[in-house]
Formats: C-alpha cells, structure tokens, sequence
C-alpha cells in the first residue's frame, strides 16, 4: 500500500523499472524539441542525435554533451532577451523567472502553462514527503520578484490543499505577526531567513517556539541540511524543519522525506547524476549534474548544476527508492577554500559556528598578509560572554579542521543580515 506521504506510485518503483520510465520520458522530451528547440538540436547534432530514438539506452544517453550555465548564459546573450533554448513558439510561454545574478548576468528562462503546472506538482512532492496537507497554513518568509525559488513552492501548496499566505513587501516583524495571527503551520523560507526572524522574535518578546509553527522547509540556498543549522531552526521554532533543493534552470528537483536521511532526488521528474567536475566521469561524491523531465519547451539536458554532493541509492526507510544525496547538498563545487594548505568548506564552519549556541550571526573574510592565510571570523553574541563564546569557537574550528582563525565578537546587529542567498565568506586573496 502507497503511504498517505506520497504522491505518485513512481517512488517506490523497483530502481530498474524507474530507470526504464526515465528514459522512455526522456525521449518524450526529446520527442517534443528536437528541430524546434535550436540550442538543443545544434548541440545535439554535434554527436549526431536527431532523432529520439538515437537515445535508447543508458550508454546512449551517458554520450550527450552535458549543458553549463555559462553555455545557457552565452546563449541569451547571443540570442537576446531568450536565448535558443526554447523548443515551442514564444507566445506559448506565461511565466517567466530569473536566476538571482550573483555569479554575472542573470539568466531568464521561461515556462508553459504545463511545465509551470509540473513545477507545482513537483512542489506538491516537496510538501507530501513533509506531512503538509488541507489543514495547513502556509507562510512565505520571501519577498516575491522575479526569482522562481518560492513562487513554484506558492503554486504547489494548492496541489495539496494548504492555504498559502504570500509574505512580501512585509518587515519581519510584520511577517510575525502575520505568522502567529493567522495561526500560520508551515514556514518556507530560506534556512538564514528562519534564524533571523526567530532572532527577531527573540528580541520583540514573540514565542514562535510555542506558535502553532510544527514545520519549516527551507530552499534557496543550502544550509539546512547541516546537522547544527538544522538543529537550531528546529529548537528556535519547536518545529521539524525539512530541505529542499532547486533551480531556476532546473526545477524543484528535491526533498525530504519524514526519516530525513538524506535529500531523495525527485527521480519521478529528473534524472541525476554525479560526476568528478575535473574529469566528467561519474564518481560517487561530486557535482550534481541533472536532466529535467517535465518541462520540454525550456528543457536542460545532462545540467551542470556545481552543486556538491554524495549519492545513495540504497532503500530509504520510508519506503522511496528513489536515490538520495548524503547530508542534502554540501556546498559548490568551486567553492572550497585553501588556508594555509588545509581545504575548507564553507558549510564545514557554518556547521561549527553552528554548534556553538551562543553564537548568532557570523562572517568570514579571508586574508593574506605577508604571504600567509588569515581566516578572521566576526561572531555575534546576543547573549553570553563574548570574549569566552569567541575563544570556544576559535578551539572547535581547530579541533575540526586544524585550522587556526582569529576569531572576533563584534556588537550585536552590525553583521549583514539576507533574506537570499546568504554571502558570509569572503576571500579577499
Ligand atoms: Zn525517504
């Protein structure tokens, strides 16, 4: 029997037969683009596809090229406003989104009335594996602009029956409101956004921890899926809080089940992959690389998403066999660091700043002075002693890394805050 958590019988497939639908969708999309869609059908021509069935096993598809952002990007800046990457006429389109422009010109992509609808239904996912259903009120901690992240999740909470409750152009504080008014169940937001308005709420005297809040899913940005992060949010909203993973190229390719034992990939709607980003072979931690399924008239094939991670595709205890990535997305692929010899991960000292309850909001600059690395950590520190929260971090990050930082309390409220795709690093090498 399909547990009430699930949507499509799609997730408890036996891996094989998955595969197999897999790639019979995927000549569907092929099906609907080659021809019309003219990035695809040049690119694809190189390795002489042109039909769908030149894509008929695993093999065959492990041939075609793989899709970077840099290629998309090109390609709208050749083809303005658009790009090539469209298979159907332009008047078929209704939505259209971009990416938020942190690494350069933000790229557009655009939807039909049928892929923005898969978008819902891949939402609906999202929320199913999360328990969420007709009797929940959802809040969007989100200014709503151009940037897909949540107005996919705002469409997907109808396929569910929530009610959904659009919190833009709102201070936090007014959103708190809005949240206890409304006796608001579910939070989605970024993982930095939900620390900061219980932060916030901390300050105004509002129990949000006692609040009719039991679930937060986080997108966005990654963060959630870190033990320390995620056990914070939870403490301060006395909620279970789920990840999610997404992209404005992609769609809203993953989720979290109630056992929360990795991030499953939503393999119904897109096919991953893991590959060595040096050498493009398939390897069992690196960089995500994903094929969406339902949404041919901006399609990405074989995607390059430089998001890091490591693949599981045994059973996951709830049921699904649809695979996982291990502790959800770990960070970018470019963005390790190298101190003083010793590679660093970002989220590895999110995850240690984390652990350290008396610290609040946190930054990170990284220096070179007379040829040697200098990490310098500022730390906030609402409540305890400063001086001692800030030696206590300094030991754990060298216990953990054997990386010696400086670290600084600064006063509370002079660090950035974001409510997007928080930047707390910064290498000024
Ligand atoms: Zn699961």
């Amino acid at each position: 029997m399909q547990p009430s958590d699930m949507g499509s019988l799609m997730e408890t497939l036996g891996r094989d037969a998955l595969g197999q639908l897999q790639l019979r969708r995927f000549q569907m999309v092929l099906e609907r683009m080659l021809g019309t869609n003219v990035f695809y059908s040049e690119k694809f021509g190189t390795v002489g596809v042109t039909r769908p069935n030149d894509v008929s096993s695993w093999e065959d598809f492990s041939k075609l090229p793989f899709t970077t952002k840099k290629e998309l990007s090109a390609d709208q800046a050749g083809n303005p406003p658009y790009g090539s990457n469209l298979s159907f006429p332009r008047d078929e389109y209704v939505k259209i989104h971009q990416t938020s422009g942190t690494t350069g010109e933000p790229l557009r992509c655009l939807d039909t009335e049928e892929s923005w609808d898969w978008w819902a239904e891949c939402w609906a996912t999202v929320f199913r594996a999360a328990g969420v259903g007709p009797s929940d009120r959802v809040f969007y901690g989100f200014s709503f602009g151009p940037f897909i992240g949540f107005w996919s999740s705002y469409e997907g909470a109808k396929k569910v029956g929530a009610l959904a409750f659009p919190g833009g152009g709102m201070s936090s504080f007014q959103r708190l409101k809005a949240i206890m008014a409304n006796d608001i169940t579910v939070l989605v937001c970024t993982p930095t956004y939900a620390l900061h308005l219980a932060e916030v709420a901390e300050q105004e005297g509002i129990d949000v921890a006692g609040s009719s809040v039991h679930t937060t899913i986080h997108a966005g940005e990654p963060g959630a899926g870190l033990p320390a992060t995620r056990a914070r949010i939870q403490r301060a909203w006395g909620a279970k809080t789920y990840d999610h993973a997404g992209a404005t190229e992609v769609g809203a390719w993953g989720f979290e089940c109630g056992e929360q034992t990795g991030l499953h990939v939503n393999e119904g709607e897109f096919i991953v992959e893991i590959i060595d980003p040096a050498s493009g072979e398939p390897a069992e931690e690196g960089e995500v690389v994903i094929t969406n399924l339902g949404r041919p008239g901006y399609p990405v094939i074989r995607y390059r998403t430089g998001d890091r991670a490591r693949l599981v595709t045994d059973p996951c205890p709830c049921g699904r066999t649809y695979a996982r990535l291990d502790g959800g997305v770990i960070g970018r692929v470019d963005d390790v660091m190298i101190v003083r010899g010793i590679n660093v991960f970002p989220s590895a000292i999110e995850n240690i700043l984390r652990s350290v309850p008396e610290i609040g909001e946190f930054a990170v600059d990284i220096y070179r002075t007379a040829e040697l690395d200098d990490m310098v950590i500022r730390i906030e520190v609402p409540r305890g002693a400063p001086e001692e929260v800030a030696a206590a971090a300094e030991n754990a990050i060298r216990n953990a890394l054997t990386l010696r930082a400086r670290v600084e309390a600064v006063e509370f409220g002079t660090l950035p805050r974001f409510d997007l795709k928080a930047r707390r690093f910064t290498d000024h090498r």
